[in-house]
């Protein structure tokens, strides 16, 4: 018999989605949750991937197995549209109808328009990207160990990490790590220390947002590590072989990593709704769209209260909150009872920058070094899901930790 129960529909099964239909698991509605991947990735450990530390079924979980519930459907298919006016969600693999709708798809990696380093550039943004990197990194070393020419060979073991916010102080970290105890053994042949790691940041200072005491805990510990940070150094250019930045510098590279920013996807874009800050849409404070209570985005993809409010920064928590505050208020909308406003719990953030370094603020308390970094480890292993996932990035955190070994040191794209 078919179900009369309101239909939900939630796109994407990132941390917001997940949370929706997690939410909503009590049986009161129908839940269908769309995604292109079978799988949720955690994605604050993707360099982890990317650096060779962690495989990545470590950092991934099956969706129907997240989200096992009667009430709840999985659908592996790719969104390409939502039809507000016909309530059906539209796919590479046919129509959703529904009576109400959250948008959690996430962002995609910004370039700021520049079309050359989208094109030459490795991004990180999902697990496919996380595997190609590390294929990239490993293909110059092993091009590096090929190579008679000196200049040429430093060329190739070069890094270049564009963008100094969190992730990229997490990658030039572990990149620094891998290049320092890891290549000289699997790599006898060349001479390991003229590689290098350079991190490069358009404005002034690391860790844009955070208090400043991080910021210079993030850059000394990093310049201790052996990293080349260069400061208020904005890319104009971007190719296969390094960049050029605006005072005209060229760095030849042999990896050229872009995690700068990022923005709204293009399906966000693509939806006919007011945009704010990086093409996010512009939602109430209650999530919905200013003129369809049907319709919510909640998320990287969703700007809270419109352009003249601050958005919320573009972290997992935040979306965590707005999905719990989504289903809740589909819940309440359902029942007739009155919407409830987000009001974003910040409870601090954190960054690894190498082997017992990090820094991190906790409920208005700092903490860096070894400290800071115990907290980061117990955190993310408490964060991730599933039993089996955290087994495995345990076992490979105290086998990086006391062999100083990666191994996943596997290249898996030939091209
Ligand atoms: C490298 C990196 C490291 C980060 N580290 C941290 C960190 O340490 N701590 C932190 O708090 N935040 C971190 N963030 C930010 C955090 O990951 C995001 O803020 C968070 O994932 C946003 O959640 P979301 O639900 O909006 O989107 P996501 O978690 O990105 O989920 C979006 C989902 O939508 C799916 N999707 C997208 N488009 C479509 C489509 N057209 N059809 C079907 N499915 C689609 C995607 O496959 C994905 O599963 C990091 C981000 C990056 C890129």
């Amino acid at each position: 018999m078919k179900s009369t129960k309101p239909r939900v529909v939630v796109v994407g099964a990132g941390f917001g989605g997940l949370r929706v239909a997690r939410a909503l698991r009590d049986g009161s509605v129908d839940v269908t949750i769309v995604d292109q991947h079978n799988y949720h990735t955690f994605i604050p450990l993707l360099y982890q991937v990317a650096t060779a530390g962690l495989e990545p079924e470590a950092i991934a979980q099956p969706v129907r197995r997240i989200v096992r519930a009667n009430n709840v459907r999985f659908r592996l298919a790719r969104v390409t549209g939502v039809d507000v006016a016909r309530r059906r969600v539209l796919t590479d693999d046919g129509e959703i109808e529904y009576d109400y709708v959250v948008l959690a798809a996430g962002s995609v990696t910004n370039y700021f328009g520049l079309d050359s380093a989208a094109d030459s550039s490795s991004a990180l943004r999902g697990l496919d990207d996380a595997e190609a990197l590390r294929s990239r990194i490993l293909k110059a070393f092993e091009a590096a160990a090929n190579e008679p020419d000196a200049s040429r060979r430093t060329e190739l073991m070069t890094t270049v990490v564009v963008g100094g916010g969190p992730t990229g102080i997490e990658i030039a970290g572990a990149l620094s790590e891998l290049r320092k105890h890891v290549l000289p053994h699997d790599f006898p042949g060349i001479d390991t220390s003229h590689a290098r790691v350079v991190l490069l940041e358009a404005a002034g200072h690391l860790l844009g947002g955070m208090h400043r005491s991080m910021q210079r805990r993030a850059l000394s510990d990093l310049e201790k590590m052996g990293v080349d940070v260069r400061l208020n150094a904005k890319v104009a250019d971007a190719d296969r072989s390094g960049v050029t930045l605006v005072s005209g510098e060229r760095i030849p590279a042999g990896t050229v990593i872009w995690v700068a920013g990022v923005r709204a996807p293009s399906l966000v874009e693509s939806m006919p709704a007011a945009k704010g800050s990086l093409g996010r849409i512009c939602v109430t404070e209650s999530l919905h769209l200013p003129d369809d209570d049907r319709v919510y985005v909640i998320g990287d993809s969703a700007h809270v209260g419109g352009p003249s409010s601050l958005p919320h920064p573009m972290l997992a928590p935040v979306a965590i909150q707005q999905g719990e505050l989504a289903a809740g208020n589909i819940l309440r909308h359902i029942a007739c009872m009155e919407l409830e406003r987000f009001k974003y719990r910040d409870r601090g953030t954190m960054v690894t920058i190498g082997r017992s370094r990090a820094v991190a603020r906790i409920y208005g308390l700092r903490f860096s070094g070894f400290l800071a970094w115990i907290i980061w480890l117990t955190v993310h292993l408490v964060w991730l899901i599933g039993f089996r996932n955290r087994a495995l990035v345990l076992v490979n955190w105290a086998w990086n930790y006391l062999t100083y070994d990666r191994g996943v040191l596997l290249i898996r794209d030939r091209r």
